[in-house]
């Protein structure tokens, strides 16, 4: 049988199958010598070892269309990341990381903007607005007033969602607007996770219904930009990378090389500033990272 691991703990997976049922498996023999291990969201087969006690073992893991570390989950339809316009005020800077991240990994990002309820929105929503010409989806919304709940619902139906943001941004309400019932803690749960006598560490998804699966994660750990090459960030931001092979030099950094239509854009409007500020920051940093 056919299913998708949603909770991994101490050598234990625990599989959702077609018929509904969670079986507790074991990865037994065929794992052992091969490099790869289960993963939260590999869809895998199974074999029913009891059917009183909903025991199974994973003999297969089927392909994976991608993955990532933390959280360590596979088969990400997407992330949600969240960020308020206003209290705190977004940092951009952690936002464009956070999607370089997920560029990287080949996820899709939607971005979240919470409480746009408050009177802060003005001053930052020109600057979130201007994300959708990087080419992601941005929503507004307010936990709070319920605005936009209706429009995030829609985008997480049928799909497997990563829900990521830095704390106090409203990711817990936000979850709670979409699930009632759920009862996500609100006031820094993610704090509560990490500093708790319990930690657990593992990653789990929550099953929503028919095809719709959703993971909290807590804290916000995906910022690394290890494993990238300096020359390779281009390929990260959706809206540089569109212009791969078109500058007056093939390999174009767009830093300060002559005839560079990606600075070109940047001047005329069509690329954000900020985004384009941030790609230089980040291109140097990972220079410099490297002569270490
Ligand atoms: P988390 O740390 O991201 O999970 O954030 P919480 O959900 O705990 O919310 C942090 C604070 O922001 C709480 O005081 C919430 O009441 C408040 N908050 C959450 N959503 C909204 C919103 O849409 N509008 C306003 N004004 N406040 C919100
Ligand atoms: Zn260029």
């Amino acid at each position: 049988m056919t299913g998708k691991i949603i909770k991994g703990i101490g050598g234990f997976y625990y599989v959702v199958c077609e018929n509904g049922i969670t079986y507790e498996c074991k990865a037994k023999g065929v794992f052992r010598n091969r490099k790869i291990k289960p993963l939260v969201g590999d869809n895998v087969e199974i074999e029913i070892l009891d059917e009183e006690k909903n025991l199974g073992n994973v003999e297969d893991i089927l392909p994976r269309f991608n993955w990532l570390n933390r959280p360590a989950v596979a088969n990400v339809d997407q992330t949600v990341i969240i960020f308020a316009v206003s209290a705190p005020a977004p940092n951009f800077n952690l936002l464009d990381r956070f999607l370089i991240n997920m560029e990287q990994h080949e996820v899709p990002t939607v971005i979240c903007f919470n409480k746009v309820d408050l009177e802060g929105f003005r001053q930052s929503e020109d600057i979130c607005r201007s994300y959708t010409k990087s080419g992601y989806e941005v929503l507004f919304i307010s936990a709070e007033s319920g605005y936009g709940i209706d429009v995030l619902e829609a985008v997480i139906k049928g799909k497997t969602t990563v829900f990521a943001g830095p704390s106090g941004v409203g990711k817990s309400s936000t979850l709670n607007s979409l699930f009632p019932d759920a009862n996500v803690q609100t006031g820094g749960l993610s704090e509560k996770i990490q500093r708790g006598k319990h930690t657990t560490r593992h990653s789990e998804l929550m099953f929503v219904d028919d095809d719709t699966y959703i993971m909290d994660t807590p804290g916000f750990s995906s910022l690394y930009t290890e494993g990238i090459e300096a020359e390779d960030l281009k390929l990260y931001f959706p809206e540089i990378a569109a212009y791969t092979g078109t500058c007056k030099f093939n390999m174009c950094n767009h830093i300060s090389e002559p005839g560079c239509l990606v600075k070109k854009a940047v001047s005329d409007g069509r690329i954000s500033k900020m985004r384009y500020d941030d790609y230089v920051m980040i291109y140097n940093e990972l220079k410099e990272k490297r002569k270490w």
